[in-house]
């Protein structure tokens, strides 16, 4: 463990804003990229957590994205809420949308949020998860760079396109899964390559088209989509979505448009929000959350099954009073933002 420095959660934050700041960050942006990424690191996803401000301060050195930019808000239709992030990366827009687009959902009982202009290299389950400690049904999704080949292509064309879904739970935190359509996170791989291990066989294909576990083989070749055609029809859908729906770019406009090399994935981001009282009959609210956990019960009785989400609520168990560690390298240069 000498290689390793070990942290309190206050401490991710105080590190991630600190160095955020130092690079050039507004301190509200600073801030709630700050938030996604101490609530990856409590939750131990770690290809989301501190692992990430490196490629935050890249992109932004880059000279692309804004660093102070203010999202503005729009209504496009009474159930469609636009946010335009003005170039900033997504984590101040997602965090001051809950608030309208809870009210969107509660008034009319379906709304949606359509996100342009944004940076992303986040998870989506906060911001699902969010909605659904409201009491909300949420989803999210968004495109990134065109990383993933097409069922029975060769070249990247997809991003790993994640979708997160939650559903909120009396008395206990929402069930949520978030998962990339590629049959692992681009982060994934990278922390493979830092690590100096081989990549599972599935998640990848060289340059040339062949199945490859090298993972700087797999990142200047392709990503493949998890279950083949099924897994690259999530990710259209999704490219249409983030992308078309929404008015911004595809996956793979956004790589050709990154002349700059930003390396951080621009473009659009979709979500909806639905009311679940306003889907059943007066006074059914509890039936409805029993009849959901009637469901997870049934799942939970087979040896080998575990809930989405329920790894990262056991770690948000240990975390606050154990801490995390991270690599003494990450930390350094964490540390380099800082005092240089
Ligand atoms: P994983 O395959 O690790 O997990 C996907 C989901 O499946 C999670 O919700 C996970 O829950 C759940 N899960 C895993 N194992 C089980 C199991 N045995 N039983 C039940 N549920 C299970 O995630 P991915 O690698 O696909 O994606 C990782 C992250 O990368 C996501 O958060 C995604 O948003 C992000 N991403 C972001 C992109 C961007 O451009 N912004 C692009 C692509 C990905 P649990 O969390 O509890 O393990």
């Amino acid at each position: 463990m000498n290689d390793r420095i070990h942290l309190t959660l206050d401490e991710v934050h105080r590190i991630a804003t600190e160095a955020l700041g130092a690079q050039g960050f507004s301190e509200r942006h600073a801030r709630a990229i700050a938030d996604t990424v101490t609530v990856a690191e409590r939750d131990e996803c770690a290809s989301h957590g501190l692992f990430r401000i490196p490629f935050y301060v890249k992109a932004l050195l880059a000279g692309n994205v804004s660093p102070d930019a203010e999202p503005t808000f729009r209504d496009l239709a009474p159930a469609v809420l636009q946010a335009d992030a003005h170039l900033g990366f997504a984590p101040l827009t997602l965090q001051l949308a809950a608030d309208p687009l809870e009210r969107r959902a509660r008034e009319l009982g379906i709304a949606a949020l359509a996100i342009v202009n944004a940076y992303n290299v986040a998870a989506l389950w906060p911001e699902v998860e969010r909605l659904a400690e409201r009491g909300l049904v949420a989803f999210a999704f968004t495109a990134a760079f065109g990383y993933v080949a097409p069922a029975g292509g060769t070249r990247p064309l997809y991003g790993t396109n994640p979708m997160a879904f939650a559903w909120p739970r009396a008395g206990r935190p929402p069930l949520v899964f978030d998962q990339a359509s590629s049959a692992s996170a681009r982060g994934e791989i990278q922390i493979h390559l830092r690590d100096g291990k081989p990549l599972p066989e599935g998640w990848a294909i060289g340059p040339d088209g062949a199945p490859t576990t090298d993972p700087a083989t797999a990142l200047a070749g392709a990503q493949l989509p998890f279950g083949g055609h099924k897994g690259a029809a999530i990710a259209l859908m999704v490219e249409l979505l983030a992308g078309a729906l929404v008015g911004d770019v595809f996956s793979f406009e956004a790589s050709e448009a990154d002349t700059a090399r930003v390396g951080a994935p621009f473009g659009g981001e979709f979500m909806i929000a639905i009311d679940p009282a306003r889907c059943v009959g007066d006074g059914d609210r509890d039936a409805q959350l029993a009849h959901a956990e009637k469901l997870f019960a049934r799942i939970l009785e087979q040896d080998g099954t575990r809930l989405p989400s329920d790894r990262r609520y056991r770690a948000r168990e240990r975390t606050p009073t154990e801490g995390v560690t991270i690599p003494k390298s990450l930390h350094d240069t964490l540390r380099g933002y800082i005092d240089n």
